[in-house]
């Protein structure tokens, strides 16, 4: 979601929270959607549904999004477990998000 047409403005917070031993150090730290980064708060990880699995979420700046997510139509479609339960956990697919990412297509500030 860029920036420029969230309601608030992105902020810059642990990928790994302090309370999981993350460092406050460059390579930890991601500028993040603020509405997306409230869901995900302390979280690391959850259960997939499907498998039952635990699964760690998607590290920004270790991860690839392509490998793990396509963008369908304004909303963000899961291809691995990690993408199922990021987008759970973040809660990323809500409906406002999903409108905003059409809009945004449609404004060319992302392609879909
Ligand atoms: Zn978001």
């Amino acid at each position: 979601m860029p920036d420029a047409i969230s309601q608030s403005p992105h902020e810059a917070d642990h990928i790994v929270p302090l309370q999981h031993l993350g460092k406050t150090e460059i390579k930890n730290l991601a500028l993040a959607c603020f509405e997306c980064n409230r869901h995900k708060g302390p979280n690391i990880g959850s259960y997939d549904a499907e498998s039952g699995e635990l699964v760690r979420l998607f590290h920004p700046r270790r991860d690839l999004w392509a490998v793990h997510f396509a963008l369908v139509d304004g909303a963000i479609r899961p291809k691995t477990a990690i993408g199922r339960v990021t987008i759970r956990v973040l809660a990323i697919n809500r409906e406002m998000q999903v409108e905003k990412r059409r809009m945004a297509a449609e404004l060319g500030l992302i392609v879909l």
